[in-house]
């Protein structure tokens, strides 16, 4: 009987399988100043009001409205409002105060002219015309209230919720802590960039892209660096790893004589969940529990590793960051020239994005589709999604692509 572990499993699947398995880390307090693309742990409610008084939006003069019955009227200057410095005594009747952005509202004054619209002759303000109540005042709690919840769990801060943040007088935030991705390249054809390079030796760059992305998704790459194909060597290395969230192997995870992941990791105590995903590119993909931790076995091409990083990877992240899962997030795009039909494995084609006549989006797969181009790869604007035993499409036809913009 064949193996559970050997079934050829959906992309679906093997997505749920992964999110079923990952667990949501710990959390740790940090300093708003450090927290940049981190991940809050809870909701915020902020600390104060903001504005914490009723303050002016404008440069100009606070103003009783009863003053301005009828106009042009003269009114007397008897003081200055300034941001952090504001006018301590009562506005009485044909008085005015100059008033800053951002500056109190002195008591007595319900509206601000601003500074372009009166004369001034000595202390006296000309003023032309009437205002409304409440003109150019931003009253307290405009923006938001103690105790309003503004931020909630999942969050991932951004220049917006940071800033929102610091207004909401929280110097400290507590954020899940970053994921520990230990990543593990294996080959004898790998070197990394710039070392000694025999003339059958390639340069190792699926580490790189992924210590990328871990680092962008808000985890902490950790070098393993790269194994030689032989089991003695991937086992010493994977028997002393300690302190990590998840493994991520990549290469050697296929059927060949040198694909050693499955046999060692499994000696090692990896538990497969899967190997097989029926996808294009990145069929041999292993995941599966290695000493309580995910373990994550890509495969060596590099468009393959790059792809099922975003699609399995990143999710897995997210998963423990208690962050949202955008990655397979699609949108309908037309497809910008012919695709013949699809077999039992769902493509993920490079395509660029143009803009059509009608301002429809139109996704055009580049012709070459070799899962080793890394070239096509990183000029590429968005995956065009072919389903399992999806039929012939013609250009102009709609399909479904992820863009890699903000992707990674
Ligand atoms: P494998 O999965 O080990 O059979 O590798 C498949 C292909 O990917 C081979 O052509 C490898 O040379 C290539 N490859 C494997 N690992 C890497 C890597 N870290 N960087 C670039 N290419 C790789
Ligand atoms: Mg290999």
């Amino acid at each position: 009987m064949k193996k559970i572990t050997d079934t050829l499993i959906s992309v679906d699947d093997a997505l749920q399988k992964i999110l079923s398995e990952v667990r949501k880390l710990s959390t740790e307090d940090i300093s708003i100043s450090d927290a940049r693309n981190r991940i809050l742990a809870i909701d915020l409610a902020s600390r104060v009001t903001q504005p914490p008084t009723s303050v002016s939006a404008m440069d100009g003069y606070a103003v009783s409205v009863d003053d301005l019955a009828t106009t042009p009227t003269s009114l007397t200057q008897i003081g200055v409002s300034a941001a952090g410095n504001g006018f301590k005594a009562k506005i009485k009747a044909g008085q005015t105060v100059r008033i800053f952005t951002g500056a109190p509202v002195p008591d007595g004054a319900n509206a601000i002219i601003i500074q372009e619209d009166v004369e001034k002759s000595g202390d006296q303000v000309i003023v032309s015309n009437p205002v409304p109540i409440g003109k150019y005042i931003r009253p307290a709690g405009l923006d938001f209230k103690k105790d309003d919840v503004l931020l909630t769990a999942g969050t991932r801060l951004n220049y917006r919720n940071l800033a929102l943040a610091a207004a909401m007088n929280l110097p400290w935030l507590k954020v899940i802590r970053k994921p520990r991705v230990a990543i593990l390249s294996t080959g004898d054809e790998l070197v990394l960039p710039g070392e000694a390079r025999g003339s059958e030796q390639i340069i190792s760059s699926n580490n790189i892209g992924l210590a990328a992305l871990v680092a962008a998704e808000g985890g902490l790459p950790i070098n393993l660096g790269i194994a030689k194909d032989n089991p003695d060597v991937i086992k010493d290395i994977i028997s002393k790893i300690s302190g990590i969230d998840m493994l991520v192997t990549i290469g050697g995870a296929s059927v060949g004589d040198y694909d050693l992941i499955k046999s060692v990791l499994s000696e090692e105590g990896l538990n497969i969940i899967f190997s097989r995903v029926a996808m294009r590119p990145g069929k041999p993909l292993i995941f599966g529990m290695l000493s309580g931790f995910p373990m994550l076995g890509l495969p060596g091409n590099p468009v393959s590793a790059g792809i099922t990083a975003a699609l399995f990877l990143k999710p897995a992240m997210n998963k423990m960051l208690g962050a949202e899962v955008t990655s397979h997030v699609t949108e309908t795009a037309t497809i910008g020239c012919d695709l013949n039909p699809n077999d039992k494995r769902q493509d993920y084609l490079r395509a660029t994005v143009s803009i059509g006549k009608m301002g429809e989006t139109i996704a055009t797969p580049f012709d070459k589709q070799d899962s080793s181009m890394l070239a096509t790869f990183a000029k590429a604007q968005c995956l065009v999604i072919r389903p399992p035993f999806a039929a012939a499409l013609s250009a102009g036809q709609p399909a479904e692509i992820i863009r890699l913009d903000n992707f990674y």
